[in-house]
Parts: C-alpha cells; sequence; structure tokens
C-alpha cells in the first residue's frame, strides 16, 4: 500500500522539522536561511504568532505552587551549578567519553487523522493513526522493542549495553492526538513514547490538558521537557533560555509528581550556551534534529534522531532502522 499525505511536498523532506545541517555555530544561520526559503516545514512553522515572548508569566501551575524565578544576572551563565533537589541528577557513574549506543530514536509531531491535523499549525508533519499502526506492527513484527529516551539515558550513562533492535519512539509538541490518536495505539502494541511537551501551552487548544499529560505519564509514558513556549533557545539571552527551560520544568515537576530527566531543543536549535544550561540544568540527555541513530556518551545532549515523514510507509521506516553505516 502507498501512503500519501494531502499535504506532502517534494520539498517537504523527512527533515522537515529543520536543521539536520545545523551544527554549532551555524545553526542559527542555518535556520534563518530555511525561514527565508521558506523550505522548512511544520517544526518551525509552527511558531504560532500568539507565542508569548519569553518573559511572558508562565500560565498557573496545577497545584498552585509559584514558578521559580532565577536571577538574570549574566554573571550566573557562565557558574556551573549543582541542580537543584527535586530536579534531574546529573548520572552518578561515568563511561569512557566514547562510549555510544545505536539505538534509532523516531521523531514524530502529530498522530491524527487529516481532518484533525488541518486545523493545527503544523498539519504537513501529520502521521496518520492507521499508517502509524502499521509502522509499529512493521516494526514489531521485526522484533524491535521500545524504551523512552529516560530509560535509554540511564543505559548510556551506566555503560549498558541495550537489547538488539531497541528504538524509542518520541513525539514533539504536546499535541493532543498524543493522547487521544498516538496512545491507544502505542497501548496496542505495548510500546512506550516520549512526550517533548511544550509546558506553556498545555491546554490550550489542541494541545494536551494537564489531565491528559498526567494519564500518559500513567500509562508508563515519559513525558520530557520541551520548554515553556518553543522559543529559538540559540536567539535568547542566557537568562531567557533558563526561563524557558526552568519554568517548563517547574510546571512539569508540580504536575507530575516527578522532574522530567530529558530535554528536547525546539526547532533542534542549540549552541554551547545553550547546552551548557541544559547540562546544569542536570538533564541526562537532550534530543536534536541531527539525523543519526548513534547516541554517544560525551554528546548525550547532542544526541541525533530520525524524523518520521508524513507518509513514510512501514517498510521506509525499518528501513531507516538498519542504516547501512
Ligand atoms: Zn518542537
Amino acid at each position: 500500500m502507498v501512503w500519501r499525505h494531502p499535504l506532502r511536498r517534494s520539498e517537504h523532506t523527512p527533515s522537515a522539522c529543520g536543521a539536520r545541517s545545523l551544527r554549532r555555530r551555524a545553526r542559527w544561520r542555518a535556520l534563518a536561511w530555511m525561514l527565508a526559503a521558506g523550505s522548512v516545514g511544520g517544526c518551525v512553522s509552527s511558531i504560532p504568532a500568539a507565542t508569548p515572548p519569553p518573559s511572558a508569566t508562565p500560565p498557573a501551575l496545577p497545584s498552585g505552587n509559584p514558578v521559580p524565578t532565577r536571577s538574570a544576572d549574566p554573571s550566573v551563565a557562565a557558574t556551573p551549578v549543582a541542580p537543584a533537589a527535586g530536579t534531574p541528577g546529573l548520572p552518578v557513574a561515568s563511561p569512557s567519553p566514547g562510549f555510544s549506543l545505536r539505538v534509532p530514536i523516531l521523531t514524530y509531531h502529530v498522530i491524527a487523522p487529516w481532518a484533525v491535523a488541518r486545523a493545527y499549525a503544523l498539519p504537513a508533519l501529520a502521521v496518520d493513526p492507521a499508517l502509524f499502526d502499521a509502522q509499529l506492527a512493521a516494526l514489531r513484527a521485526a522484533d524491535w522493542r521500545t524504551i523512552t529516551t529516560r530509560e535509554l539515558a540511564n543505559a548510556l550513562a551506566s555503560g549498558r549495553e541495550v537489547a538488539p533492535r531497541t528504538f524509542v519512539i518520541t513525539i514533539d509538541d504536546g499535541h493532543a492526538d498524543g493522547a487521544t490518536y498516538a496512545l491507544p495505539v502505542l497501548r496496542k502494541y505495548g510500546d512506550v513514547a516520549t512526550f517533548y511537551v511544550v509546558a506553556g501551552r498545555i491546554g490550550n487548544p489542541h494541545n494536551l490538558t494537564w489531565a491528559q499529560v498526567a494519564e500518559l505519564a500513567a500509562e508508563g509514558m515519559e513525558i520530557g521537557n520541551h520548554t515553556l513556549g518553543h522559543q529559538v533557545l540559540s536567539r535568547l539571552p542566557g537568562a531567557e533560555v533558563r526561563t524557558q527551560v526552568d519554568s517548563a520544568q517547574a510546571l512539569l515537576t508540580s504536575a507530575l509528581g516527578s522532574a522530567p530527566t530529558t530535554f528536547a531543543y525546539p526547532f533542534g536549535a542549540f549552541d554551547a550556551g545553550v547546552e551548557s544550561i541544559v547540562r546544569q540544568a542536570g538533564f541526562s540527555m537532550a534530543v536534536t534534529t541531527e539525523a543519526g541513530s548513534r547516541e554517544r556518551w560525551d554528546r548525550r545532549l547532542e544526541a541525533p534522531r530520525i524524523e518520521v515523514g508524513a507518509s513514510f510507509s512501514p517498510a521506509e521506516v525499518l528501513a531507516k532502522m538498519t542504516p547501512s553505516g
């Protein structure tokens, strides 16, 4: 069966969330070029017109706890700080810097029928639930099994190999379909996924509610930090990057009762300063939009992923899982 997406365009490549060529200092330059060229699909075009400024007051915490604030003193940015109580701790053990695992991390954004996804800001990235089902069926038939990013990070931190044909499913941006369409399919195959949610959007139209986020967590899914407002972090001053990371962490920790331990850079955009802030926040792994399927311990905050295009056939997904290199 050939799957065709209503919005599939020749320029809409599987790397539409952008930035597969973005590296370090060139990241933002390349992103700006793609924006100007109009060649970037959903993830970039998903920047909502109503995106609150970075200094906007986060929405009220579900439990009413205050969102902690940080000093805007720029000197703070250069001072390594130990993770505060309640934030994810850095791994205790440190394997050799070059230790690596080859665990494909798949990237999805929307699992929803076209009739639903068309109302979203990024419908071009929507994978139909029936296709998602077929992809997971094919992966299961080929003996692929899921773990979460958190479990992968734990294995990497302990220098522990994982079973062959282990992979990770990530679903970015926290759209409502994560609970309404993706979860039933994941449940059907006994799979787990890591949902990178935008904390400041939870409860907004077309986004997960706090109850749905809690439901996903209760079902064994990992809830990861995808910042407060989905800003391009490499464009922001360090203090605002901290606000984006820490405010989201406070909201999610309050709602879930435990702190997220892994992070996804919005648009895959980061630089050394952003990565340093993510490291200081204590995350054990951070995922990017770099293409690849091998995670290195010394680059655990730059983990590559495999973007699943809107109309990838199950065979195409399987082919991505076993690269020749
Ligand atoms: Zn995103």
